[in-house]
């Protein structure tokens, strides 16, 4: 599986068509923060356009199949990841780090971390993906919800991102069920591009349908979820949050973390956040996007020639909305359109903080406790493996440093 869909990924349209028509079992689907801005240039509704309504409304209908059950929001699981995220950064500024902590929702970045520079391995946030997240919910708690073993609810998930498929198929993210079966979290990953396959193929008229909400159970989303789907989005979703986990009443402002928006390939600022004794403590922050610019950014860190505290990287071109698993286009300002779909999305929620989000509050209630808690982190957090003595034919970067075409 790549990331650069340089190599062509295997397609799971078949198998998900497969299991819809047989509909054995219920069929959930979780949509990504940048599949709802590229998916109209599948169905030549325009670019930059966001179709989230009528995506979430199309995929619960598709043609001669019963559609999806649920459709639930990747973007409110990009909330929790900002809820453990936070909480880790929080628990580092109070211990001794260690630092910088790096940011590690992007698995084509953890297979570069894993494969060159497995002395980087103790710097990842534990915190897993938010793709691995929400499945981890919706076969867990979900499930028992509705009644339901693991094994008959079906996750889709649907992601700009073709290194997702590989995450979903790690033995980190299945589980053995009481019966004793063997349980993906994440039954199939389709592409954004796949997605649009299927909604052609299936004759779903896309821009006549009336569009339609995610099932609040685990779709409702702030600003913050939204943002991650551009390079510097999960540190500014970070930022809003971070002061306020320490127990500090109010939040860093909204427009502080400006400064890491852009296309800009290695952006930085510095941030003061408070920690638990109220003392503020500057965070010298750092964002990188795509693969060249990566390779320097840790070249330049390795050479001791910049410091920083908290750092984010994801692997392709302007985040996962240049991802490789999008659209091909080529228009050079691709990605600018689908990023101001992004910040204009941002912009009208009227919550823009992850620990705004009341079913995040609800889910910590009901299931989980509290951020880093054990609960959390046995169904949030993952470790990982120095794999740079082993042979795996994973290519770990997207690397071409060319926005939103391959
Ligand atoms: Fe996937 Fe690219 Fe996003 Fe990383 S930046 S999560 S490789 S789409």
């Amino acid at each position: 599986y790549c990331p650069v869909g340089a190599i062509t990924a295997r397609s799971e349209v078949d198998a998900v068509l497969r299991e819809l028509e047989g509909k054995r079992k219920v069929m959930v689907a979780c949509t990504a923060p940048a599949t709802r801005v590229a998916i109209a240039e599948e169905v030549f509704m325009g670019e930059g356009e966001n179709e989230e309504g009528r995506m979430v409304a199309g995929c619960g209908i598709l043609g001669w199949t019963t559609g999806f059950d649920n459709v639930f929001d990747t973007n409110f699981s990009a909330d929790l990841t900002i809820m453990e995220e936070g909480s880790e950064l929080i628990s580092r500024l109070n211990g001794s780090g260690p630092w910088p902590m790096l940011t590690s929702c992007c698995p084509g970045w953890v297979n570069l971390v894993e494969k060159s520079h497995p002395e980087l391995i103790p710097n990842l946030s534990t915190a897993r993906s938010p793709q691995a997240m929400l499945s981890a919910m919706v076969k867990h708690p979900f499930a028992k919800k509705i009644g339901r073993d693991p094994a008959d609810v079906c996750v889709v998930s649907v992601m700009p991102c073709t290194a997702k498929k590989h995450e979903a198929a790690s033995d980190d993210f299945t589980f053995t069920d009481d019966k004793g079966r063997k349980v993906r979290e994440t039954d199939h990953v389709i592409t954004t591009r796949e997605l649009g396959h299927i909604f052609r193929l299936l004759r779903v008229p896309l821009a006549q349908l009336k569009p339609s909400d995610y099932d609040p159970t685990l779709g409702v989303a702030t600003g913050a979820g939204v943002i991650f789907g551009v390079t510097g989005g999960v540190m500014e979703a970070a930022v809003r949050t971070a002061q306020v986990l320490t127990g500090v009443e109010s939040p860093i402002p909204l427009g502080a973390l400006h400064d890491v928006r852009g296309l800009q390939g290695v952006k930085s600022a510095t941030v003061a956040v408070k920690n638990a004794k109220g003392e503020e403590v500057p965070v010298r922050v750092a964002v990188a996007h795509g693969g060249r610019n990566v390779k320097e950014l840790l070249k330049k860190m390795e050479k001791k020639e910049v410091e920083f505290d908290f750092v984010e990287i994801m692997m392709c071109p302007g985040g996962c909305i240049g991802g490789g698993g999008q659209p091909k286009s080529k228009s050079r300002d691709i990605l600018q359109k689908r990023m101001a779909a992004v910040y204009d999305e941002d912009e009208r929620k009227v919550l823009r903080r992850s620990h705004e989000n009341p079913m995040i509050h609800e889910l910590y209630k009901e299931f989980l406790g509290a951020p880093l808690s054990e609960t959390a982190h046995h169904y949030l957090h993952t470790h990982y493996h120095d794999r740079s003595h082993t042979h795996d034919p994973t290519p770990e970067t997207r690397g071409d440093g060319k926005p939103g075409a391959r």
